[in-house]
C-alpha cells in the first residue's frame, strides 16, 4: 500500500492489515517529527492516529479520565485528538497567529544531582545540542540562542542582577502550523507514509514466545479494527498515552513494566502567581522592554530571569523561570461589560505586547511575577488505570496529582531569593499578591515511562526503547526523567529526530 502519498480513514478502510517499517502511534509532534525524518530515510511508515482531519467529540472523549489528590483538569480538557495532536489546542499569541514558546533544557537538568531525587538523564546536554539544533528549524524558529546576550540590545537592555543568583535568560516563539500544515502536509505527500487516522491504538499484541510486538491493533469509533505489523514500533501517543498503552499492555499480557514505574513519577509544570514586584521607580517599565513579546534578530523571542547554573548548583535549587507581567493601575471607573469583555479579550489575543503602550509608568503599578516550576520526579504522583471504561471497553487514565511539600519549600526558597535579589539590586520591593497553591495546569505531561539504563529504575533505555521489549520505543515527554521548568516540545522534537537516527541503524 505504500508507494504512494495517501492518507486513509479507518472508519471506512476495507484493509484489516498493514505492513511497514516502522509503526508510530500518534501523529502529534513527536509522531510527526519521527515519521518524516524516517521517511526522509527511505524507511517505510505507517501512522495510526485516534483522532481525524477535524475535531470530533466522540474521538477526543476517549481521551477523559479521573484525577484525584489535588485540583487538576485531568485528561481530557488538556489533550487533543486530532491529526497534528495537542498542538490543535495551543493557547498562545504569536503575533496574529496561535503558538507555542519554546526553550531547551538546562544542562544541569541532565545531570544527576545528589540534592534532587531521582535525577540523570542517561546523557548530558551536549548528546542533545546537535538535535535541538535541527529541533530549532522543525518548530520553524530562527537559530538564536536562549541567553540574555543573544537578545538584549541598548533599546531593550537586560535588568542588572549580577552579582547574584538571577539572571536572564530568552523565550522563543513559533507558529503551531507548522505541526497542523507544514510537517502534517509532508507526512500527507511522502510516499513512504501511510497516515491511517481515525485509527486508535487499543491492544499491543506480543510475538508468542518472544519479548517483542508482533502487532498492533487498531480500532474506529464505527468498530472496524485494523492490525499493523512492523519491525520497529513507536508509542507517541502523548505522556498520559503512552503509560496508559504500556499499563494495558502489562494488563492483557504482562509485558512492559518489569520495573513497576510505568506511569509514575508523572510531572507539571505547576505556575505560580502569588509574588508580585512594585518598582522603586515607574521608569523601569519603560526599560523592560526585553522582557515583552518582540522581533528579536531572530524571530519573536522574550526575555524571563530565572538562576544562573551555578547558583542551582551551588544553592541546590529547583528549575524556574519568570514572566514579568505589568499589572495595571486600579481603574477609577468601572467599564460596561462589553467593555470589560473587549479589553480583556484583546489583552489575551495580545498577550504580552504591553511595551508598545505609551505612558507605561502611568499606566502599569506592579509586575505580576509569572514563575514557572520545576516538580519533583515522585512515585506516588502517577497514571495507573482506572475503572471506568473507553468506548473500547479499555480502562481509562486515573491520574494521582499532588504538589507535594518539598515541592512548596522549594518554591517558598524561589520567593525568598527573589524578593532579596529584587530588593538588593534595587529593582523594587516584592510582595505577596494572592497567596495560595501554583496552578498545576500547564499541561505538560512528563515523567511517565521515564528514561534510565537501568531496567529497575526507568522504563525506557538511553534509546528510549522499553526494557524487556527488543522493538518497543517511546517517544515524547513521558521519557523525561526530570523536567525542568521549559516548556516539553523542543526537547520532545530533538528526541524524535535522535530516535529517528537510531532506528533507522536499528533497521
Ligand atoms: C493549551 C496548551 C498549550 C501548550 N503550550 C505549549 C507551549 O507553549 N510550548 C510547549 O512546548 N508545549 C506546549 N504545550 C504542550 C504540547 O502540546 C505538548 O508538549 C506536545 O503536544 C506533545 O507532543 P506529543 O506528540 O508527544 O503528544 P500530543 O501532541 O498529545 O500528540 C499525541 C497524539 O497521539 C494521538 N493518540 C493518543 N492516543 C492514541 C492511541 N491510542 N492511538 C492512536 N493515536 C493516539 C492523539 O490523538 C494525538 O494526536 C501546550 C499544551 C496545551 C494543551
Amino acid at each position: 500500500m505504500l508507494g504512494t502519498a495517501m492518507e486513509v480513514d479507518a472508519r471506512t478502510l476495507d484493509a484489516t492489515g498493514l505492513d511497514a517499517d516502522v509503526c508510530v502511534v500518534g501523529a502529534g509532534p513527536a509522531g510527526l517529527i519521527l515519521a518524516g525524518e524516517l521517511a526522509a530515510r527511505g524507511r517505510r511508515i505507517v501512522v495510526l492516529e485516534s483522532g481525524g482531519r477535524n475535531p470530533d467529540p466522540a474521538v477526543q472523549a476517549l481521551s477523559e479520565g479521573t484525577t484525584t489528590g489535588d485540583a487538576y483538569a485531568g485528561p481530557g480538557a488538556t489533550r487533543h485528538r486530532q491529526a497534528g495532536g495537542t498542538v490543535g489546542a495551543w493557547n498562545t499569541w504569536v503575533e496574529d497567529e496561535v503558538g507555542a514558546k519554546y526553550v531547551p533544557l538546562d544542562p544541569i537538568d541532565f545531570e544527576a544531582r545528589a540534592w534532587w531525587p531521582l535525577s540523570g538523564w542517561p546523557f548530558g546536554r551536549p548528546e542533545l545540542d546537535p538535535y535541538y539544533e535541527r529541533a530549532q528549524a522543525l518548530c520553524g524558529l530562527g537559530r538564536g540562542g536562549y541567553r540574555a546576550e543573544d537578545s538584549a540590545t541598548s533599546d531593550r537592555p537586560r535588568l542588572e542582577l549580577s552579582p547574584g543568583p538571577l539572571t536572564t535568560g530568552v523565550y522563543h516563539f513559533g507558529a503551531s502550523r507548522l505541526f497542523t500544515e507544514t510537517h502534517l502536509g509532508e507526512i500527507r505527500r511522502s510516499p513512504n507514509v501511510l497516515l491511517c487516522v481515525n485509527a486508535t491504538t487499543v491492544d499491543l499484541e506480543p510475538a508468542p514466545g518472544a519479548p517483542s510486538i508482533k502487532h498492533v491493533r487498531a480500532a474506529s469509533v464505527t468498530g472496524r479494527t485494523l492490525r499493523v505489523r512492523a519491525k520497529l514500533f513507536v508509542l507517541a501517543a502523548g505522556g498520559i498515552e503512552n503509560a496508559r498503552l504500556l499499563l494495558l499492555a502489562n494488563h492483557l499480557h504482562g509485558l512492559a513494566d518489569a520495573s513497576g514505574m510505568v506511569g509514575r513519577c508523572f510531572m507539571e509544570h505547576p505556575r505560580d502567581v502569588s509574588y508580585r514586584l512594585v518598582p522603586a521607580d515607574p521608569r523601569m517599565f519603560d526599560r523592560c522592554g526585553l522582557y515583552d513579546f518582540h522581533h528579536g534578530a531572530d524571530g519573536v523571542v522574550m526575555g524571563r530571569l530565572t538562576f544562573t547554573e551555578e547558583a542551582r548548583r551551588r544553592d541546590q535549587l529547583a528549575a524556574m523561570s519568570i514572566t514579568l507581567l505589568p499589572l495595571p493601575r486600579p481603574l477609577r471607573w468601572r467599564p460596561a461589560e462589553s467593555l470589560r469583555r473587549r479589553v480583556l479579550g484583546a489583552r489575551r489575543r495580545h498577550g504580552h505586547t504591553w511595551s508598545r503602550l505609551s505612558s507605561k509608568p502611568r499606566r502599569f503599578a506592579a509586575f505580576e511575577l509569572l514563575i514557572n516550576l520545576e516538580q519533583i520526579p515522585d512515585p506516588d504522583n502517577r497514571i495507573t488505570l482506572g475503572r471506568d471504561r473507553d468506548r473500547f471497553d479499555l480502562p481509562r487514565a486515573a491520574i494521582h496529582w499532588c504538589w507535594r511539600p518539598r515541592d512548596q519549600r522549594n518554591l517558598a526558597r524561589i520567593h525568598a531569593i527573589v524578593a532579596q535579589e529584587c530588593e538588593r539590586h534595587g529593582l523594587g520591593r516584592v510582595e505577596v499578591a494572592a497567596a495560595g497553591p501554583p496552578d498545576p495546569n500547564a499541561h505538560h505531561h512528563m515523567g511517565t515511562t521515564r528514561m534510565h539504563e537501568d531496567p529497575r529504575r526507568g522504563v525506557v533505555d538511553e534509546h528510549a526503547r522499553v526494557h524487556g521489549i527488543a522493538n518497543l520505543f517511546v517517544a515524547g515527554s513521558s521519557v523525561f526523567p526530570t523536567g525542568g521548568f521549559a516548556n516539553p516540545t523542543l526537547t520532545i522534537v530533538a528526541l524524535a529526530v535522535r530516535l529517528a537516527e537510531h532506528l533507522d541503524t536499528q533497521l
